[in-house]
């Protein structure tokens, strides 16, 4: 990654998954600039950034155009280019990831999909200007996108239409070599998992079900990551890569899994 300059939007604090990739990022060499969300979390973030010895450190709220130009505007001027964007943002209201999908209001519907789900495309319009020897965007992904999970109600729906547009956008971008790809992560204990209902439950029936009868970790989302940043995944656009200990392959409880 050395050489390579990138973009880190979605670190709260140091259990984001964001955080995980940033690290490992940081650790082959990456250059990195992080975007924050809102004053409150300046204090968390400035000191992860420092870590990894970012000194650009931009405030950007995905529902306002204006606010993610202005965080592009400053990577322009400071860098001029850029090679790689890794979003990692989503929101629903947390009364409505609990109960049934169909009470899900017309409000939450349409923030949930413009938080989680459309601003991967607001981002990649204003990062595709910079990438002018290619690059790599990356985003976010659950399992709740392909089945149906307690509780993910509108994520699911969020995060399938995400899926899709990584693979209308790796189409769009493959010719200026640009690669576009999401990992599918497993359950991991972050601040944004905390608003999903039942999610101790969830960890642990992953943790019993999955083939590596284990959760997966930040780094090893990270490590992932890597892969899809760097040259090392030079040959891969529009795929959705998982990393949840292989749970998406299991069609039945394991005979030794008992859930308390
Ligand atoms: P997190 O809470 O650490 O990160 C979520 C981030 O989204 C935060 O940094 C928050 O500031 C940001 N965000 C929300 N609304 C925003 C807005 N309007 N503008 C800018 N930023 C905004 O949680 P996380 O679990 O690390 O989430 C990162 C991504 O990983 C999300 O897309 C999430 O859906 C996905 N994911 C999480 C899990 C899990 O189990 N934790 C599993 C699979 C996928």
């Amino acid at each position: 990654m050395a050489g390579k300059r990138g973009l880190i939007m979605g670190v709260a604090n140091d259990r984001s998954i964001a955080w995980g990739i940033a690290q490992v990022a940081a650790q082959h060499g990456a250059q990195l600039a992080f975007t924050y969300q809102g004053d409150a979390l300046l204090k968390r973030v400035k000191p992860l950034a420092d870590q990894v010895g970012s000194d650009i450190l931009l405030p950007c709220d995905v529902t306002d155009e204006a606010s993610i130009d202005a965080a592009f505007e400053t990577i322009k001027e400071k860098w001029g280019g850029l090679d790689f964007v890794v979003h990692a943002i989503a929101f629903s209201d947390k009364n409505e990831l609990d109960g049934l999908y169909l009470n899900t209001t017309r409000g939450n519907f349409l923030k949930s999909l413009d938080i989680s789900c459309y601003s991967f495309t607001a981002v990649a319009q204003r990062a595709v200007p910079l990438m002018k020897e290619g690059g790599s965007l990356l985003t976010l992904s659950y399992y709740g996108a392909e089945k149906v999970m307690p509780h993910y109600n509108v994520m699911g729906v969020a995060k399938a239409a995400l899926e899709t547009s990584v693979k209308y956008l790796a189409n769009d971008l493959g010719p200026q070599g640009i690669r576009v790809n999401s990992i599918s992560a497993g359950p991991i204990k972050t601040l944004a998992a905390s608003g999903i209902g039942d999610f101790r439950y969830i960890l642990k029936w992953n943790e019993l079900n999955a083939p590596l009868r284990r959760n997966v970790t930040i780094t090893e989302v990270g490590n992932a990551g890597l892969f899809l940043l760097s040259d090392l995944g030079s040959g891969v656009t529009g795929e959705n890569l998982h990393v949840d200990s292989g749970y998406h392959t299991v069609g039945m409880v394991q005979v030794d899994a008992a859930v308390e």
